[in-house]
């Protein structure tokens, strides 16, 4: 059975005269990788934002469904700014393109970070990030600071920081965007399987159709709208 966890209805943003996105809708549900590609200045990035609660939509609704308990689901769009930040801080993960790791922590330091803002005490937080890493083949740079890894591993500490608190859902913008052709196919498939293992669901804005192919459905957007838009 498909369990949704976010579902958007007719999302509409412009920036002045441009529409950034003309109207979509989409549900995205638990277990389910879902590639997001169109061309460069698409609305990708802006979706990707939107269904995340980093940017609210001018119309339209975000909503996150729980998985405990029968309430309502949140819309992401109604809720304060302390209350998106909050819900993106405990139930959502988020790689990047160039993985905004913090240059001056150790892999291990950056992995421990999201736990130690949500409130875990140092020590429990880093033994949690060393099972990640370790888990993602990284054991023994654990203490390493992001200028000495390579960039796969530097990917590979960003999605180890993005599952270390079990989100229910991973947001990556082009996440293999900096990475040649191999690395990137590696980095896609770690990211794709802890996800899935955890019955977690991914959202991955990528150029790669390889990369596409390897998730379960692919959207693409063409000027702010969903191509078929029968994806709601
Ligand atoms: P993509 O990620 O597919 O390249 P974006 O979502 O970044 O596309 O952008 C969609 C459109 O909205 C583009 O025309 C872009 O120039 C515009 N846009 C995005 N963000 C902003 C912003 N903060 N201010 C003004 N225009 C923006
Ligand atoms: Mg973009």
């Amino acid at each position: 059975m498909k369990t949704p966890v976010i579902t958007a209805r007719l999302l509409n943003k412009s920036y002045g005269s441009t529409v950034a996105l003309g109207g979509v809708s989409l549900a995205i549900n638990r277990g389910e990788a879902i590639a997001i590609m169109g061309t460069s200045g698409s609305g990708k990035t802006t979706l990707l934002h939107c269904l995340a609660g980093l940017i609210v939509p001018d119309h339209g609704d975000v909503a996150f469904h729980d998985s405990v308990g029968g309430a309502d689901p949140a819309l992401i769009n109604r809720m304060s700014d302390a209350q998106r930040s909050a819900l993106r801080r405990d139930r959502f993960g988020f790689v990047f393109q160039q993985g905004l790791l913090l240059p001056e922590l150790t892999a291990v330091e950056n992995t421990a970070l999201p736990l130690m803002v949500a409130g875990l005490p140092r020590r429990a937080a880093e033994e949690r990030a060393a099972q990640w890493l370790q888990a993602l083949g990284l054991a023994g740079m654990e203490t390493r600071r992001i200028g000495q890894l390579s960039g796969g591993q530097a990917q590979r500490v960003a999605i180890a920081r993005a599952q270390v608190t079990a989100p229910d859902i991973v947001f990556a913008d082009e996440p293999t965007g900096a990475l040649d052709s191999r690395t990137s196919e590696e980095v896609l498939t770690i990211l794709r399987d802890t996800t899935l293992n955890r019955n977690g669901a991914l959202v991955i804005v990528t150029h790669d159709e390889a990369v596409a192919q390897r998730c379960h459905r692919v959207l693409r957007l063409r000027d702010g709208v969903l191509e078929g838009a029968l994806a709601a």
